[in-house]
């Protein structure tokens, strides 16, 4: 008797979560929904070339079989390379003062790698953080999920004050609750600001963490912090954090526009047509007497296998390489590999094939690399007709 009392408990409980999915399945209706934006749905958002890029559960599993069967992802054969960051330059760097519009330093602009898509920026007096990751697992949970293979390029405790988080979307390699959360309390703690800037959907749940220095955007939308331009841009993927929520916030990649460097963060993104159109939306910003197109891209070039599965949503070193050519970058920086083992590839396999996309797309190797974990990169100050 007890036992079937507990089923009926038990049955009711599974009606009741059932009845609360679909009131949370209902009340994601988008309250961003724009019928005139091709990529606005009522109920989220969508690709501008693919719609939906997402597989269906029984695509999951089968990939999740044939990984298990196959034993994938095999160890990598060279480790991920890191060095120990510099961190008297880093922190040295000169920023602009808080009420300046110039969008300019004495400082060259710099690119460290802090591992995955987790990027510091120096550029045009500002400090930006891309897609920051410092906990030990790309997971909800720390005590299952993605664990990363190599530590922080830079601990959060040691970075510079950092003016602007970029965010490309909510998934959990690219927006880490612990890590954000920890950087608004170091600004806090420093007298300083922290402002993040976000695709449209995702301030509440900022907001949901107590912070509240939030601007969300939606594509070809953008935010001047101390004269510098960030224009969220199209890219190809899609978003989740749970069960019932997939799709209603938006991603992109992030076009800056400062006055010594012009720099593209790719975020996560299947290959699509959104890179040419990004190049044609700037180029009246990008005139080469302005300085030309974007001086630096940072692109995804890892977690692309299997390709029947990840082919949609995730670029591999081919389309990285294509990517780089649309948006007519001078050069480009591969990330988004080598740090947490999402996909069926070897972690060191990124580099390995984007040294064969290279030689088939005829791009240079200086055009074109990857950097170790903790490395600082100095790039050539952007040259206007104008200084
Ligand atoms: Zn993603
Ligand atoms: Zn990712």
């Amino acid at each position: 008797m007890r036992n079937r009392s507990l089923a009926l408990v038990d049955i009711a409980r599974t009606a009741m979560f059932l009845v609360a999915m679909c009131v949370a399945g209902m009340a994601a209706a988008n309250p961003y929904y724009d019928p005139s934006k091709p990529h606005h749905t009522p109920d989220g958002f969508r690709n501008h070339y693919a719609g939906t890029v997402t597989k269906g559960f029984s695509e999951l599993l089968r990939w999740q079989w044939e990984s298990w069967r196959e034993g994938l992802p095999k160890p990598a054969r060279t480790p991920t390379p890191q060095v120990a960051p510099d961190l008297p330059r880093i922190q040295g760097y000169v920023r602009s003062a808080p009420d300046s519009t110039a969008g300019q330093s004495d400082s060259p602009p710099a690119i460290t790698w802090l591992g995955h898509a987790s990027l510091l920026v120096q550029a045009a007096g500002l400090n930006v953080l891309t897609d920051p990751i410092f906990s030990e697992r790309a997971s909800p949970v720390q005590l299952f999920g993605p664990k990363r293979v190599v530590a922080p390029g830079v601990a959060l405790e040691s970075l510079p004050p950092v003016d602007v988080v970029i965010i490309s979307h909510n998934h959990y390699d690219h927006l880490d609750r612990a890590s954000i959360v920890g950087l608004h309390q170091k600004a806090m703690a420093e007298g300083g600001r922290t402002l993040f800037l976000v695709p449209l959907g995702l301030k509440p749940w900022f907001e949901a963490q107590g912070v509240d220095s939030v601007v969300e955007l939606d594509w070809w939308q953008q935010h001047s912090v101390r004269g510098v331009d960030f224009v969220l841009t199209p890219v190809q993927h899609w978003s989740a954090r749970g069960v019932a929520d997939r799709s209603t916030t938006l991603w992109g990649g992030w076009a800056v526009l400062g006055r010594d460097l012009h720099w593209y963060f790719g975020g996560d993104t299947g290959y699509s047509k959104d890179f040419a159109d990004t190049r044609l939306r700037l180029a009246s910003r990008q005139t080469e007497a302005l300085g030309g197109g974007f001086d630096v891209a940072l692109l995804p070039i890892g977690a692309y296998e299997p390709r029947w599965f990840m082919r949609e949503q995730h670029v591999n070193p081919d389309e990285a390489v294509q990517m780089h050519l649309d948006l007519g970058a001078k050069q480009s920086i591969g990330m988004h590999w080598g740090t947490f083992a999402l996909t069926d590839e070897p972690l060191d396999q990124a580099p390995q094939d984007l040294v064969l996309a290279r030689r088939t797309l005829k791009v240079p190797e200086d055009r074109f690399s990857v950097m170790a974990v903790g490395e600082t990169r100095a790039l050539p100050p952007r040259s206007t007709a104008k200084n």
